[in-house]
């Protein structure tokens, strides 16, 4: 195949350059009708996803983006290397879309990655790289790594200068990256699932502003029961998340609200007033859904951390 290198790099550059965009517009996490209309490249859209994971566009000889399905809290796409692991369409390795992703490799061109973290809403990750084939009869995948923005136009030419040395300090970068976007995609995750499931209000003051949301921890998420899971959060505004992990307010197991005393006996004005004050012994608002309310072992354990703090008041 006679591959057009500059052709296919200048809309890979133009598909990037349009991503920076909508995320300065929208934020990082991007609904899926965006990315299915895409951009123009002169008269010719360019569509960034499609009905298949990994995504060609007409325009272009090999793929473009690959795309995860929005899943569970666990089922982690990241393999012990600290890579991303794509799987391949199917099991034939020489399907169409796998052989796209192998070019792809041996030719370093960079791609879109687009993780579903709630339905038709996906965190957009650029440029990757596909840098390994395991070709596993159970589960066979690609591993993708995610690298800096900096190293999108040094990727192809340099690879014979640098050598091994080079070659070794891209991967450790990489892992790095890779390793800080996980842990993005996962928070991000976390906050879509809790404001998801607290209908987009906070759970103390039925505040709606999704700017000013919050998906707070009952169980910080240092200590090893601060899982990420809708059971251990809960969605706060701005104010009420830093009062709740200040222990100006606690939440009892039965869902309702204390106010710390000394913060009770204060006078001070309407915000305190109103804001904080107010909710003393009105209840926090819960998911509908019984499985996603707060776990009652865990705000028990909060609640006596609670107590502790308002005892040196
Ligand atoms: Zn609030």
């Amino acid at each position: 195949m006679a591959f057009d290198r500059v052709h296919d790099a200048r809309i890979r550059a133009a598909a990037f350059e349009w991503l920076t965009d909508q995320v300065l517009r929208h934020g990082d996490v991007l609904p899926r009708s965006l990315l299915v209309q895409g951009f123009y490249f002169g008269d010719s859209r360019v569509p960034l996803v499609g009905p298949q994971g990994i995504f060609k566009p007409r325009i272009l000889e090999l793929p473009l983006s690959i795309t995860t399905a929005p899943e569970g809290p666990y089922n982690d796409a990241f393999g012990p290397d600290k890579l991303l692991r794509y799987r391949y369409r199917g099991t034939d390795p020489d399907h169409r879309d796998n052989r796209g992703l192998r070019e792809a490799m041996a030719n370093r061109l960079p791609l879109a990655y687009f993780h579903g973290i709630a339905p038709g809403r996906y965190m957009a990750a650029w440029p990757v790289f596909i840098v390994g084939d395991h070709p596993d009869p159970f589960s066979p995948s690609f591993s993708v790594a995610v690298d800096d923005k900096g190293h999108l136009g040094v990727v192809a030419e340099d690879r014979n200068e640098r050598g091994a040395v080079g070659e070794e300090g891209d991967t450790a970068r990489r892992q790095y990256i890779t390793s800080t976007v996980r842990v993005r995609l996962h928070q991000r995750a976390f906050r879509e699932r809790v404001l998801e499931a607290y209908r987009r209000q906070c759970a103390f003051c039925r505040l709606r502003h999704e700017e000013l949301l919050d998906a707070a921890h009952i169980i910080p998420d240092a200590s090893p029961e601060g899982e990420p899971v809708v059971q251990n959060g809960l969605a706060l505004c701005n104010l009420h998340h830093a009062a709740f992990d200040k222990f100006f307010i606690g939440v009892r197991p039965d869902y309702v609200i204390e106010i710390r005393p000394d913060i009770l006996r204060e006078g001070d004005g309407p915000t305190l007033r109103h804001a904080i004050q107010g909710l003393n012994g009105t209840s926090i608002l819960v998911p509908e859904r019984l499985s996603l309310r707060p776990d009652q072992a865990l705000l028990s354990k909060r609640y006596e951390r609670y107590r502790e703090a308002a005892r040196e008041y």
